[in-house]
Order: C-alpha cells, then structure tokens, then sequence
C-alpha cells in the first residue's frame, strides 16, 4: 500500500556519537534523528530489535500517524514501500577531529563536548550486517561528521564495503589527506567523494577552513579525479554558501569554472546552517538566486549538481529551521 515514509527510516542506520538514529537529518520541524539506541558505543547491534522498531514506525505511518521527528522532513515519499527487512543505508558520523577547522563546523563551535570524545570501532558491526546478508546495495553509505581519512579504520571500512560489491558509498572528506581506499573505490566505481571546498582562491578558503591547504585540496580533487575511469563523474565538489563571506556571484562562478578545470563535473551546494537557521523566517531572495544561478548553470555547462538539506528546501519552497 502506499505511505508516507522514507528510505532512511525504511531501512536505514546512522551511526553517531554515543547513539544510533535512523537518519542524521535535523533542518525541519520535527527534528529528525529518530533513537534507535542512545548510550551507543559500537556494540554488535540486536537486527531483530532493530527491525521490530522500524516495522513499529512502518506500521504507524501506514495509518498517517507520522513519527514526529519526521514531520516537514524533505525525505517523506508518499509510495508503496517494500516492506521488507534489510539495511542499504547507512550514515557514518561519529568521527570527531578533523584536520579542517570550518567556521561553521559543530565540532569546531562545540569543542568542550567532543574533545574528549572516542569514537568507536564499527568495523565489527558492518562485518556482522554482511555475515547475517542484512546488507543490501541500491541505497546509500554515507561517511561524514569529523575527518572520516584521518581514521585508522576508515580504510578498512571502504575496503569490506568495496568487496562486498557495494556501489553506491559516498564520503564527505576535507580533501586534505589523499586516501588510497577513496582512490581505489573511485577505481571501481564504487565511491563518491565529497569535497567541500566552498571557495575558488586560496585567501577565501583560509578565511573559511582556517587551515592554509587550499593547494593540497585542489591537487586531491584532480588526483581522485583522474582515479576514476569517468573521471568527473564521481567527485563532488561541494560549496556551502555563507553569507558575506563566499556569497558572491563571482566567486560562485570562479567555483563552477575550477571544478571544471579539476576534472571534476558535479557540484553540489548548501547554506551555512546557523545562519540559515536564524534566518529561516525570511531568508532574502538573493540566497534563492544564487541557487538558480548555480543550477543553470550546471545545465549551461553539461555538470550535475546536487542541492543538500537547506539549498533543497529554499528551491522546494519549504520553510526549514
Ligand atoms: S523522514 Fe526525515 S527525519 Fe524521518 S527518518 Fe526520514 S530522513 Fe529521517
Ligand atoms: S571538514 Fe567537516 S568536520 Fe572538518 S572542520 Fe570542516 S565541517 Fe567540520
């Protein structure tokens, strides 16, 4: 029957600090992140409890009776959903240093709660997900939160995932380490890698980043560029616009044009969340501009872009907080 419903919290995890949630979406009403465990330190997960939880949530929103953290997310679908128990989309972000140091990042902003912070091993727990054939390819493995790279066990995380024929993982990298597993799953096609680089010139992206590595990014962004056999097809060059900062047309277009010149075709584009969240009751048209001018663009220029959480909702007309 259809529903309303959504693919992460049809059959999704992602792993945070110290909790597991369905999704790691927060930008709309509801709130988002729907507990499957707080108190979360990689231990193997409980497959039966968890896929008792989800069908509890499927078996509401097939009488409209909508999880609350849910309501306003961009993610509802109305359609016939599966029905079925499986995991083919997962959410890393529990990682905590980075070797960026991003105005607008939370773990910058929050640093006395996540200093301290250790993350834990999910190798084990993947490994079980592929041992009992919970995991299936078709949706999403997305990496993020903190530096993925700079983990001694991210490597061997792409790898399990790689062997397993997985297809369709995507990493949020800082682009300042060059990581073998990233190129190697670029190789297979296996991998997008995500590169936000909000900038086209070095002193605006030390402005940003507060770390002067502009030209060791842009040489990342060719290196794995040139590692996968379509070449652009699979390096996102990303760029969260903050206002008075990057928010020019020229910059934006400057962005467009290097991305191109790095051998890379997608884009993919956001807001600056606190300052979208403080003013989403009225957020100028000019920020609205700015998204139809990166969109045409892409289509000008023969590139792929992608809108993320606040760029998708100011296009789609939702009012996100
Ligand atoms: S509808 Fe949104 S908040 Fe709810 S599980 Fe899906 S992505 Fe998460
Ligand atoms: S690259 Fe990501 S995790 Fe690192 S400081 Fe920037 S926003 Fe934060």
């Amino acid at each position: 029957m259809k529903y309303l419903s959504c693919s992460y919290l049809e059959h999704g995890i992602d792993f945070e600090h110290r909790r597991l949630t369905t999704c790691c979406f927060t930008c709309h009403s509801g709130g988002g992140r729907i507990d499957i465990a707080d108190e979360y330190n990689g231990e193997l997960v409980d497959w039966n409890k968890l896929f008792a939880d989800k069908r509890k949530m499927r078996e509401a929103h097939k009488k409209g009776n909508l999880t609350p953290n849910c309501i306003g997310c961009v993610f509802l679908e109305e359609k016939d959903w599966d029905d079925e128990d499986y995991i083919n989309k997962l959410q890393f972000n529990y990682w905590v240093k980075c070797n960026s140091k991003c105005i607008y990042c939370y773990l910058e902003n929050h640093k006395n709660k996540y200093e301290d912070m250790i993350p834990y091993n999910v190798v084990p727990v993947i490994q079980d997900l592929i041992d009992k054939k919970l995991l299936r390819s078709g949706g999403e493995i997305s990496f993020g939160g903190g530096e993925p790279t700079i983990y001694p066990e991210f490597d061997d995380l792409i790898n399990l995932f790689t062997k397993s024929g997985i297809t369709n993982m995507r990493v949020h990298s800082s682009g300042i380490r060059f990581s073998p597993a990233i190129a190697n799953a670029l190789k297979e096609r296996a991998l997008n890698v995500v590169i936000s680089i909000d900038s086209s010139s070095r002193a605006i992206y030390k402005k940003i980043k507060r770390v002067d590595c502009y030209d060791k990014v842009t040489e990342n962004i060719k290196k794995y560029a040139q590692a996968n056999p379509e070449g652009y097809s699979y390096v996102v060059s990303k760029y969260i616009i903050i206002p008075h900062v990057n928010d020019t047309i020229v910059e934006i277009e400057n962005w467009i044009q290097q991305t191109r010149s790095f051998g890379s075709r997608w884009l993919a584009l956001d807001i600056e969340d606190v300052w979208y969240k403080m003013n989403s009751a009225n957020i100028p048209d000019y920020y609205l501009n700015l998204v139809n001018y990166v969109l045409n663009r892409a289509k000008d220029l023969d590139m792929k872009v992608e809108l993320y959480d606040r760029a998708r909702g100011l296009k789609q007309g939702l009012n996100l907080v």
